[in-house]
């Protein structure tokens, strides 16, 4: 079922004129990983009062020996059970990376921007959106597969307002990183820096949801009644991290912050029954968050924003 996905949306991309070696990505996130295959077969949109939300798939990734990835604390036994009982596999794991496109009044946001430009520019030409009418590009955080998209040969985004949680820009500016200096650091002059509780635009709200890096950022969208999460890498798998937010990530940067701030905003969900996106949930990465046990449970979207 996968390979036809992957050949019928690779028909497509064929189909709309782009070549494929044009969307190979200059480089794999991770040693273990292939390289990441791209754009969506499907950009659906979902209305959220005055919004209209679009996540956008910029890459897919398989990689490696995932306990090592996303269970650093956990028994092997128990980690290859879990994997049973929710059909996974427990030596390969696949990623994926959905920036959310959002469409508000005037405003075409673009929230954290895949792997590289290549990846974002074929999901957004997939939603008929040219690079040049993104008004604003903000980031959650500044890992390479959130800021890979910034810049090729120049910005990827030539119109685009740069917005920047400041606490993740002071860490990143402060190493010496090549991500950031090849992506960001060309940009940061003309950004904005913002900080916990800023209301970006209208109806978006940043909250500091630091752990998985020092500055990590979700955003809340508000419409009347209605309400979105961009969560962001909070939790960064939809078995693992939800179910066991206590299991150790490696990408979390304080391991220790990063497992409250994952437990914090699973429990927000569940209790306040907001929908959200999850950049490395399964694309389309919305869904929702119920409790199950000692954990949670991600419960994907179906039609709830079309009725
Ligand atoms: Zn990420």
């Amino acid at each position: 079922m996968k390979n036809t996905h992957i050949t019928r949306r690779s028909a497509l991309l064929t189909g709309a004129g782009l070549s494929m070696t044009t969307m190979l990505p200059a480089a794999a996130p991770a040693q273990t990983a292939r390289p990441a295959t791209p754009g969506p077969a499907v950009t659906e949109s979902l209305a959220l009062g005055d919004f209209a939300v679009t996540p956008l798939l910029a890459g897919k990734v398989i990689s490696d020996n995932p306990i090592a990835t996303y269970a650093l604390n956990v028994d092997p036994a128990e980690f290859a059970r879990v994997c049973t009982d929710n059909f996974l596999p427990s030596a390969k794991s696949g990623n994926s990376f959905t920036p959310s496109l959002v469409k508000a009044g005037d405003a075409l946001v673009l929230f954290d921007t895949g792997l590289n430009p290549e990846g974002i520019l074929a999901a957004l030409a997939q939603a008929g959106v040219a690079p040049e009418a993104i008004t604003h590009v903000v980031l959650t955080h500044m890992h390479g597969d959130h800021i890979g998209g910034l810049m090729g040969e120049g910005p990827t985004f030539p119109n685009a307002e740069l917005i920047v949680p400041r606490a993740e820009n002071d860490y990143w500016a402060a190493q010496d990183n090549d991500a950031y200096k090849a992506k960001v650091l060309p940009l940061i002059g003309k950004a904005r820096q913002i900080g916990d509780s800023d209301e970006i635009l209208p109806g978006i709200r940043a909250e500091a949801a630091h752990g998985h890096t020092p500055g990590h950022t979700t955003y809340l969208l508000t419409s009347g009644e209605k309400q979105l999460l961009l969560s962001g890498d909070s939790f960064n798998h939809y078995v693992f991290s939800v179910a066991h937010p206590e299991w150790q990530v490696r990408f979390d940067a304080d391991k220790e912050a990063a497992i409250q701030t994952r437990k914090k905003v699973l429990e927000r969900l569940a209790v306040d029954r907001i929908p959200f996106i999850g950049y490395h949930m399964p694309y389309p990465a919305v869904g929702f968050i119920s409790r199950r046990g000692e954990g949670y449970r991600f419960v994907p979207a179906t039609y709830q924003f079309a009725v």
